[in-house]
């Protein structure tokens, strides 16, 4: 039996994108959505729509009882989660499971075991995987972890178990900084995740956030489609993502994809599937976390390779085998991603929902904009600030960044503050021109916009076409 009807549990742009290869399956497909999201895109492009509840998330995009009710009473046979929300909860994919509904993602099982990020280490570590020294699993008491930072040596992190999405992670600098950040982690782990572990790991100096997007299939068939630098980071979240990266070689790139394969094998992972490491100055490599879902930044994968990631996560889901081999796989070019959020650069980042009056998708050869937004749309104040993902494919990096400065510039997006431009000044720092920029790049950059530089670098922002 194949997939008949698919239920996305999800808003927003990743709604759409994958109600998008749906339709292209001929395989119809249902929205659900809360109160805040009765005019939204995912709605009007779904043959149907649930309203699932009220605003806040845990109200309704969260609320695992209804979202599994609206599927049952549409028919659907299939679950896709996206990301964020209930995509990486192993009750609601056990749920989902009991019902007899295909859940397009991993096993609750699996979920489990790497969706808690000390778990996945201690796996990475068993199966040979380099992974940053740190604690052996989760750390409760203080004291504990006072002697476990003092050998490891300061700076040390502090990371929310359970954490996601940046938050809940905290870096101490001495023994006074590291109890307070140990408090104040566990806290805020307990309240953003219902789950106050947390566990320590040294501090990587200047590193670079590479990736290993991987997709495994039912019959034991596991391959890797290479890597994205997600580098620039504000506050350890991602703005802009880019494939393949400049931080490295050929050797270096089998090395980690050889790693990221041998992971997902060991666990028996089925789907798509994301390795996180960071990269030191020295080229080390070292597992970070596993992200069992797809993820925001697939697309530039998806340039590079030619493979619609999201088709292939529900060919897999329902058994069919991967519709390619790794030795069919090559980078075909240079991708880069830039995320356009509701939020001014100028004001530290505040979110600007509100009320799109005018909108100008960028377009050409190999521009694509993955986004929910429409005029007249209203962007609500309850989740998160994404309005879209300006996504360009060029041969060559050089070609790829000139071609997103041109889409930047012909991106409108009027009513709201968005960060178009500040995404545009990024396009012209010498060091993404270089490729030579670490996770710490945007703070440095932060400093210099906020204070006396602010005119002669958002100066270069003169947009052409408005
Ligand atoms: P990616 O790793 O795919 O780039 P992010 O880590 O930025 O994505 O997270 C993707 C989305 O999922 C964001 O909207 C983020 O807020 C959300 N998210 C990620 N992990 C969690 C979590 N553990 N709990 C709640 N939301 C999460
Ligand atoms: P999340 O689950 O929120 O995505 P991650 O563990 O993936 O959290 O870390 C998010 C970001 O924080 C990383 O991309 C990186 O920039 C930074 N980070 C995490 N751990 C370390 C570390 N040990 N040293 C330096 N930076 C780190
Ligand atoms: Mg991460």
């Amino acid at each position: 039996m194949g997939i008949n009807k698919i239920l996305v549990a999800n808003r927003g742009e990743i709604a759409v994108r994958v109600i998008r290869t749906c339709k292209e399956l001929g395989i119809p497909v249902v929205s659900v959505y809360s109160t805040a999201d009765e005019s939204s895109l995912h709605v009007k492009l779904a043959d149907e729509a649930v309203c699932i509840g009220t605003p806040r998330s845990k109200d309704s995009y969260l609320n695992m009882q209804s979202v599994l009710s609206a599927a049952i009473a549409t028919g659907c046979n299939a679950i896709h989660p996206g990301y964020g929300f209930l995509s990486e909860n192993p009750k609601f994919i056990e749920m989902v499971e009991a019902t007899g509904i295909t859940f397009i993602g991993p096993s609750a099982n699996v979920v489990s075991r790497l969706g808690d990020k000390a778990t996945a280490k201690m796996i990475a570590k068993q199966c040979g995987v380099p992974v940053v020294e740190g604690s052996d699993g989760i750390i409760l008491d203080q004291e504990d972890g006072l002697k476990i930072a003092r050998k490891i040596g300061y700076p040390v992190m502090i990371k929310a178990s359970a954490g996601g999405g940046g938050r809940g992670i905290a870096i101490a600098n001495s023994d006074t900084e590291f109890l307070k950040a140990f408090e104040m982690t566990s806290m805020e782990a307990e309240s953003s995740f219902g789950d106050k572990s947390v566990y320590i790991e040294k501090f990587v100096e200047n590193p670079r956030h590479v990736e290993i997007q991987i997709m495994a299939d039912k019959h034991g068939n596991v391959v890797h489609l290479f890597e994205r630098d997600c580098s620039m980071q504000r506050r350890n979240q991602k703005m802009i993502e880019e494939a393949p990266s400049s931080m490295l070689d050929d050797s270096l790139r089998k090395k980690m994809g050889e790693s990221a394969v041998k992971l997902a094998k060991h666990v028996g992972y089925v789907g798509a599937g994301t390795i996180e490491f960071l990269v030191d100055s020295r080229k080390n490599y070292y597992f970070m976390e596993m992200n069992t879902r797809i993820q925001v930044e697939h697309p530039v994968t998806e340039m590079i390779t030619g493979i619609d990631l999201v088709k292939e996560q529900i060919k897999v889901a329902y058994g069919k085998e991967l519709s390619f081999k790794q030795k069919d796989l090559q980078i075909l070019g240079h991708s880069i991603e830039c995320r356009i959020n509701a939020e001014n650069p100028l004001n530290n980042f505040i979110p600007t929902p509100g009320k799109i009056k005018k909108i100008l998708f960028p377009g050409g050869f190999n521009v694509r904009f993955d986004s929910h937004i429409y005029p007249d749309y209203e962007v609500p104040p309850f989740y998160d600030s994404m309005l879209g993902k300006l996504i360009v494919f060029a041969p060559t990096r050089k070609e790829a960044i000139r071609k997103m400065r041109v889409a930047l510039e012909q991106l409108v997006i009027e009513g709201i503050t968005t960060n178009i431009e500040y995404q545009y000044a990024i396009m012209h720092t010498p060091e993404f021109i270089k490729g030579a920029y670490d996770t710490g790049f945007i703070a440095k950059f932060n400093g210099l916009i906020q204070g006396e530089y602010n005119e002669e670098l958002l100066g270069w922002t003169k947009r052409k076409i408005k």
